[in-house]
């Protein structure tokens, strides 16, 4: 039986106009935004991200500090006023606060050197606003579900797996960088790199394109295939609900996973720094627009392009699309090896995640599971794959689909 999550007043509860919860929730992600750049302005060689960190405007970024902190206290206000719980309110102007304790925008910046770890908060705090800005309102104008809440059930979940998998960008560069270069720096030929270097740079971002997404394909498929790495993968698939945030939860082990299997050709082919660019953009967007509940549709393109379609029907529970749809970016790598479901073109997939045994709730849990999941029972199994299916009919429907 499926433990049941106790829902949090802030989840499965619609936001409204004039209750001020929009605004108490604005006014923490402010506030918390405010507080983790002051942290950076202080500790900087520890707690920001050096390719970044070199081009920053830093005048311009304690304007929006500033900013961000008035606008934090604003909002907390306005919920404090409009909200019967002032939780929120005085929670988000709390933090406006301890940022500005803490030294807010006059902070001197010290130049230290920079140790070999180092953690993200920076490209946590740009991405969390961008994506919560974009994302947000392309969910509500063109939404798949226009019932689902922007503050859905487990979203505090998802934003943890978003931070920490923004905040460890460091440790994912060390590991994905030895392994393709400590491991396989034997394998580089100059000559192909030279010639694909002499490609132009669109002929390079496609073709960075394909051979990324090949290796992810294959990386992927093997996650769904092997039982013992499907573990992994699982915590991927198990969010009941669909959108840009979700995409987040990925098990730690499969970020480095896929990210040395997608850098390892790049780094094999040598390609120039603007192609690598381009594509970093791209998948950055893409990744996370495929998951979004949105039901934008963009005609032929659909078969060049995944969509948030295609992926939803990935993370389908139904069984018609088990093991489908597995690719990140191109549906020819489905179509070419017999993986292609991309579901009537109207219909949408009616339930989402694991088959069979759900998977704990909770940050930790989940990235123990697959360490102590206990070998259960076929039918009790978390079973995704058409292979296993055969081998345990009994899971052939959805036994327990969060
Ligand atoms: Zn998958
Ligand atoms: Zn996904």
């Amino acid at each position: 039986m499926a433990p049941t999550a106790r829902p949090s007043r802030t989840e499965d509860v619609p936001l409204r106009l004039g209750e001020g919860r929009i605004s108490g929730v604005a006014s923490i992600l402010l506030g918390a935004c405010a507080f983790v750049a002051v942290l950076c302005f202080h500790f900087p060689e520890y707690l920001t991200t050096p390719e970044l960190r070199a081009g920053y405007p830093h005048a311009l970024l304690r304007d929006l500090l500033v900013g961000g902190m008035v606008l934090a206290v604003a909002c907390g206000a306005v919920s404090v006023f409009h909200s019967r719980s002032k939780r929120l309110g005085l929670t988000g102007i709390g933090l406006a606060l301890a940022a500005q304790w803490l030294g807010g925008a006059n902070i001197e910046i010290e130049h230290r050197a920079t140790p070999l770890v180092t953690f993200g908060f920076d490209w946590l705090v740009l991405a969390l606003l961008a994506n919560t800005i974009v994302f947000v309102f392309v969910e509500r104008v063109w939404p798949h579900d226009p019932d689902q809440l922007t503050l859905r059930k487990e979203w505090k979940l998802d934003l943890l797996y978003y931070a920490f998998n923004h905040v460890m960008i460091s440790v994912i560069l060390l590991c994905t960088t030895f392994f393709s270069e400590g491991l396989f720096g034997w394998a580089v030929h100059d000559g192909v790199q030279d010639a694909v270097r002499s490609l132009p740079v669109l002929a390079q971002f496609v073709l960075v394109l394909f051979v990324a997404d090949f290796a992810q394909y294959w990386g992927h498929r093997l996650m769904h295939e092997n039982r013992f790495l499907w573990n992994f993968h699982a915590v991927h698939h198990c969010p009941a609900r669909m959108d840009w945030l979700a995409g987040s939860r990925i098990h730690f082990a499969e970020v480095l996973f896929t990210r040395s299997t997608v850098l390892l050709p790049i780094f094999l082919l040598g390609f120039s720094e603007a192609a690598i660019n381009a594509y970093v953009v791209w998948v950055g967007i893409q990744g996370v627009l495929i998951h979004s509940n949105t039901g934008l549709r963009v005609g032929f393109l659909e078969y060049v392009f995944t969509t948030p379609h295609y992926h939803h029907w990935h993370h389908a529970a139904d069984p018609e699309a088990i093991d489908k749809n597995y690719a990140a970016n191109l549906p020819v790598l489905d179509m070419l090896f017999g993986t292609y479901h991309a579901g009537a073109r109207d219909r949408w997939p009616a339930t989402y995640g694991v088959v069979g045994k759900p998977l704990p709730h909770g940050f930790v849990s989940q990235h123990l599971y697959p360490f102590i999941a206990k070998p259960a029972r076929p039918a009790e199994e978390n079973v995704r794959s058409a292979a296993h299916r055969a081998a345990t009919p009994s899971a052939e429907a959805p036994l327990a689909a969060r």
